[in-house]
Parts: C-alpha cells; structure tokens; sequence
C-alpha cells in the first residue's frame, strides 16, 4: 500500500494471495488492509489536502505532472498489460487498449484543466458575479476488478487533474496494476500524501472510505447492490457521490440491419472480456422476422471463438475472472434452463489442457426468453447472451425499457430517423448506433435508474470532482442602509 508517500504493509500484517485466473496460480501476495489502514490514508490526504501542496499549485504545474505519469505509463505499457492480463484474465490484446485509453485519459484531464473553466454573471444589482471551480477535498475512489488500470484512472485523471486528495482502493482480487501505477505516481513527483494506495476488502477499507466524516467524497464503481450500501454509508457526511453500477443493456437489431455488421457487433457487445463489462450488450432483441436467421449466423460464429489463456497468442476470450465469480456465472445459466430458456450454445465451465484449474466458460447463448426471467433481469456479468424478440419499433423500445438498469443500449438499422427516434426513446445514459461498446474520454459516461448517479469522463466527469462557488462583488462602494438607526 501507498500511504503518506511511503510503501508500507498492513498494520496487522494481513496478506492476500493474488491468482491467475487462467491457471489458479498465485501470482502475487499483496497487503491486506484494515479500516485502522484506511484511517491513515485518509488522514494523509486530509493534510495533504489541507497544506495546499497540490489543491493550490497553479493547474499548468499539475497538467505537467499528470503529463508525466501518461508518458511514463506509455513508456510500460507491455508490462502493465501483461501485469493486467494475469491478474484479471483478459486476452493481451484488450489490455493493451486498456492501457492506452488510461494513457489517453491522464492526458485528457492533463489538458482540460489548463482551459478556461467557471463563468461571468451580470444581475440587476450593481454587482459582478463569478462562478469558480474548486477540488471537493480528499476523495475516496472504489474500483471494481473488470478494468482494474481503466477504472482507476477514470477517476485518478480528473480527481487529482481537478486538485483534490484521493484514497483509491482497487478490488481485493485485482490489486496489481494500481500498485504499479503508484510507483509511476512517485517516480513521477506528485507530492506526498495527496495519492494514497488503500488494498483490502470492500466491507472493511471500502466501508471506512465511505463512512468516513473526513472524506468528502465518494466515487464508487461496481454492482448495484454495493452502490446502495456505499450510499447509506456515505450519507453521514453527506458526502459528494458518484456511482457506476451495473447493467442489463439491450442491443436491439432491426430487420433492416446491415446483418453480417450487426452479428459481429453483437458478438462484441456480449463476449468482449468474457461478458464482464458493465455496458455489456447482454440482452440481444431481435426483429421476430429475423430471430431464426440471425441466431443461427450468431452461434455459428461463436462457436468459432478461440478460447484461453489471456497471454497467448491469438486468444480471443480468456477466464472469468475468479472461482467464485464463475460459480455465479454458471448458477445463472442453470437458473437460465430451469426457467424455460433455450440454451443454443454453451453452458459449460471449459477445462483446457494445461489450464484445468482456469476459470473458463463457454460462450453462452439462450433464446425463447421471458421478461421475467432471471437471465434476462438480472446483470450476470459473464460471457451469457439472452436473446428476447420484438415486434415493430415501439414493442422494441418497451421491451428495451423493461429493466431497472438503464446503463447503455445499442440500435443497428439502416434506417437512420429510426435510429434516432430509438434512440431517444431509450432510457439509458449511453447509446450507440450501428456500433457498440465505443467508449471515448471526451464523452460522458454513467446510467439511468438503478444504473448510477453522475457521470464520468468529458467535462463532467471533471465538474464531478469539483465543487462550484459563486462570487459576488459589490461594485457600489456604499453602505446597504437596510436599518435606519
Ligand atoms: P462490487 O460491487 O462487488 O465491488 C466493487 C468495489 O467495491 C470493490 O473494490 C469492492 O471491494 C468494493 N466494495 C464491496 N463492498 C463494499 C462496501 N460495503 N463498502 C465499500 N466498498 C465495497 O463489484 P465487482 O464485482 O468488483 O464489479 C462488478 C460490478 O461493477 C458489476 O455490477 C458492473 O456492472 C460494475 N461496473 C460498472 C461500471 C460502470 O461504469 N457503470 C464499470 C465497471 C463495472
């Protein structure tokens, strides 16, 4: 761990061992903290905070620093997503895009803080007013394993871009790659105590982080279920919240899709990182007069999908990311068959030679769902495709409006007014148009209903990291004469 500008284990010596999920070997052995060890990073940031070492440099002087770490974490780019590939799982290739967009997103915020930021105001009075953006204070940043590096930058860029202290705590299970980037935060010259490295488990340090009355800020992403629990803690302090949660989002073909373009990219939507990404396009609705066309050219390129460990050669999908996360995988594909889903393809945990203790599933494909199924309702967070089926335009925005999650959803038709019209009809906070999954600094990103709260990146990613505060001033040097006496 990280904390007040030293490397440090936990204070009680807790140890948690780190596994390659494509062959269940130990990688590497990592602290395990404790609240007492997230009290002390949070009690670091607050003076770091408070002393103004970095809240107060001019913005240009952090640009040059958040510069530095982008060129540094360029410069090791093989090595992270290595790093990143054995510890989560995923094929190199999506690694290394990975690092690349958390490149990319250092240098974003590097930039955006350098520009013009805040606003002029005239009022009936003779008085100027200003509005100002100012960093929110110590901020505590909880990041899932699915893109342990991306997760964490999404909000390390624009929280320290932006001036404040942070306390990030990575996944217990996927710890490596931030502690990485920490030697990169050191190496690079940010002061001490304003970047602190909590690890540990989510009830515990995460708990801390988001109870804590010197945290004045909480940026958590993760399930749903945790996003509430992380808001009751939070409340205390009525702390500044930002959530990512979970999804179910649909990814609606039209029979009018270019229909080779729209298999492929519905093959993306779901098997991209073994189906565990948050935007995944896990419910498929198909036009009815295309469904027996289109399933069949689906399964039959899936099943061509080259399977294994993320770090060889021509790997296309690697393992989920841990034991117990593929025993809930495979809990839902049998919750799946028993009620009443079609299971075209898949089903199975995958035991390949030399990697049977890797936590491999087959890609995974029912049909003949209901909207009260399980495997349609609820997020699963794997490589398993639920395939529902409309009628005309406005039964597919019914059927893609029937969830509790509202994070992303996609719309292939070569009609382009209908893609459109679609589109605003959807709930959900990201959208594409005949492509999916595309994801981009600049844009904001962050989900209707039980999807979150706020979003991330563009420039609102920024303003999420800051508070605004309005200036008035008098330009009538007069008193005000309210009392007569
Ligand atoms: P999770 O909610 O189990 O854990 C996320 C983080 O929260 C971890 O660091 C964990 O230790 C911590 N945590 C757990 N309990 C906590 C508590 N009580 N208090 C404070 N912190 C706690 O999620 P996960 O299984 O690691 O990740 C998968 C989930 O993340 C999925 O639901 C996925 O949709 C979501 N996700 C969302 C986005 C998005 O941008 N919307 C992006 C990636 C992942």
């Amino acid at each position: 761990m990280y904390i007040d500008g030293q490397w440090v284990g936990a204070r009680n010596g807790s140890t948690r061992e780190i596994l390659n999920p494509a062959n269940g070997e130990i990688i590497a052995v990592a602290a395990e903290g404790e609240a007492e060890d997230a009290r002390l990073a949070i009690s670091s940031a607050r003076r770091a905070f408070d002393a103004g070492a970095w809240s107060e440099l001019p913005p240009t002087e952090r640009a040059r620093l958040l510069f530095a770490v982008a060129d540094r974490l360029e410069q090791r780019t093989e090595e992270f997503a290595l790093l990143e590939t054995t510890s989560m799982g995923k094929p190199l290739r999506e690694s290394r895009f990975d690092v690349a967009d958390a490149v990319a997103c250092f240098r974003y915020y590097a930039g955006l803080i350098t520009k013009p930021m805040g606003q002029v105001y005239s009022v009936a009075d003779p008085v100027q007013g200003l509005v100002v953006k100012e960093p929110v204070g110590v901020c505590g940043l909880i990041v899932p394993w699915n893109y342990p590096l991306l997760m964490s930058v999404w909000k390390i860029a624009p929280a320290l871009a932006a001036g404040n202290s942070i306390v990030l705590k990575p996944s217990e299970i996927t710890p490596v790659t931030a502690v990485s980037l920490f030697e990169i935060f050191e190496e690079a010259g940010i002061p001490q105590g304003v970047a602190n490295l909590v690890l540990g488990a989510g009830a515990t340090v995460g708990q801390e982080l988001a109870e804590s009355e010197h945290v004045d800020m909480i940026a958590f992403t993760g399930g749903t279920a945790t996003g509430r629990t992380i808001m009751k803690a939070a409340a205390g302090n009525m702390k500044n919240i930002s959530l990512e949660l979970g999804g179910k989002s649909p990814n609606i073909v039209f029979a009018d899709a270019d229909f080779e373009m729209a298999v492929d990219y519905a093959l993306f939507a779901i098997f991209a990182n073994q189906g565990q990404v948050c935007a995944a396009g896990s419910r498929l609705l198909l036009e009815e007069s295309i469904h027996d066309r289109f399933v069949e050219r689906l399964v039959e390129r899936a099943r061509q999908i080259r399977i294994g460990a993320g770090d060889a050669e021509g790997t296309e999908m690697g393992p989920l990311v841990s034991e117990k996360h593929m025993e809930k995988v495979l809990h839902y594909i049998e919750l799946g068959k028993r009620e009443g889903g079609r299971l075209l393809l898949g089903g199975q945990r995958l035991k390949l030679k030399g990697l049977e203790n890797g936590y491999f599933v087959e890609p995974t494909i029912f049909t003949d769902t209901t909207a009260d199924m399980s495997i349609v309702r609820e997020e699963i967070f794997g490589p398993v495709l639920a395939i529902q089926t409309f009628k005309d335009e406005s039964d597919a925005i019914r059927v893609a409006n029937d969830s509790d999650y509202g994070l992303a959803a996609g719309v292939f038709t070569s009609d382009g007014a209908k893609a459109l019209r679609v589109v605003k009809k959807l709930r959900a906070g990201i959208t594409w148009i005949n492509t999916y999954h595309n994801t981009y600094n600049e844009a904001p990103w962050g989900g209707y209903k039980q999807s979150g709260i706020g979003r991330a990146l563009g420039t609102f990613g920024l303003d999420a990291y800051t508070e605004t505060k309005q200036i008035n001033i008098n330009l009538q040097m007069e008193p005000i004469g309210w009392f007569k006496n």
